[in-house]
C-alpha cells in the first residue's frame, strides 16, 4: 500500500474524481446541486473561509470559478445493491481539482450529501444524492472512513462509463489497469447493469442555482 504525499509545506493541486448519484426527487436539479457545490467546496482553502457557507444556510447566488471543474454526461442507471424494487438512478462523475486533503474533501462531499437532504437510512437505499470519491490523484489510501479508490467502482458501470468519458487512460492505482479497461471489463462482466447516457447536460461553472 502507498500513500503519495508531495512536500507538505507546497500547496499541491490533487486532480480528484468524484461520483454523483440520486434516484428521489428531482434528481436532475440534484446532480446539478451537488456539481455546483463541489465547484465551491473543492476550491475553498480552508473551512473557515467558505464562500459557500452563506449558500449553504440561505441558497442563496453566488459566482462560481468555473476552471477547476469538468462534467461527464448524465446517465440513467438501474439500481445496484439495496433492497429491490427501488428507482432509477441518476449518475455523472465530476473531475475537480483542489487544495484539499482526501479526507478535508471527502468531509465536505459529506456536508454537500447532508444538505441536500439525505438521510442515511435503509443500506444502499433510495437517496437523493450520493457522492463518493472515486480517486484522488494517485493515491492509495486505507483509513477507517476512506478509502480511495472506491473499493467497488471496478465492479460498477455506472460509475465507470461516466468516469471513461473524462479518464479513460487514467491508471487505477491499486489494479494496475486503466479505467478504459476496467469499463470494457465491466460491460462482459455486468450485462445487466444498465447504464444509459442522456442527451442532458450538467453545466459547469454556473450560478450556484437556488435550492
Ligand atoms: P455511502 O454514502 O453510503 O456510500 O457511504 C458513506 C460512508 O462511506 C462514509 O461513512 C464514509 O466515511 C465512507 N467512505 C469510505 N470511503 C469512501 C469514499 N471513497 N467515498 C465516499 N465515502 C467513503
Amino acid at each position: 500500500m502507498s500513500s503519495l504525499r508531495h512536500d507538505a509545506a507546497m500547496p499541491h493541486v490533487t486532480r480528484a474524481y468524484v461520483a454523483l448519484g440520486s434516484n428521489i426527487g428531482d434528481r436532475l436539479a440534484l446532480l446539478q446541486h451537488g456539481l455546483e457545490m463541489i465547484a465551491v467546496l473543492a476550491a475553498a482553502p480552508d473551512a473557515g473561509s467558505l464562500p459557500a457557507d452563506a449558500a449553504l444556510a440561505s441558497g442563496a447566488s453566488s459566482m462560481l470559478p468555473s476552471s477547476n471543474l469538468r462534467a461527464s454526461g448524465v446517465y440513467e442507471t438501474s439500481p445496484v445493491g439495496g433492497p429491490g424494487g427501488q428507482p432509477a438512478f441518476l449518475n455523472a462523475v465530476v473531475e475537480v481539482s483542489t487544495l484539499l486533503h482526501a479526507e478535508e474533501l471527502l468531509a465536505r462531499l459529506m456536508l454537500i450529501e447532508r444538505q441536500s437532504g439525505r438521510v442515511r437510512g435503509v443500506l444502499e437505499g433510495p437517496r437523493s444524492l450520493d457522492l463518493d470519491l472515486l480517486l484522488f490523484g494517485d493515491q492509495w489510501i486505507e483509513k477507517p472512513r476512506l478509502h480511495v479508490p472506491h473499493p467497488r467502482l471496478h465492479q460498477r458501470r455506472f460509475v465507470l462509463e461516466p468516469l471513461s468519458e473524462l479518464a479513460p487512460d487514467l491508471v487505477h492505482p491499486r489494479l494496475h489497469r486503466t479505467i478504459g479497461h476496467l469499463r470494457a471489463a465491466a460491460e462482459r462482466e455486468y450485462p445487466d447493469q444498465r447504464v444509459e447516457r442522456l442527451t442532458v447536460a450538467l453545466r459547469a461553472g454556473h450560478r450556484l442555482s437556488s435550492r
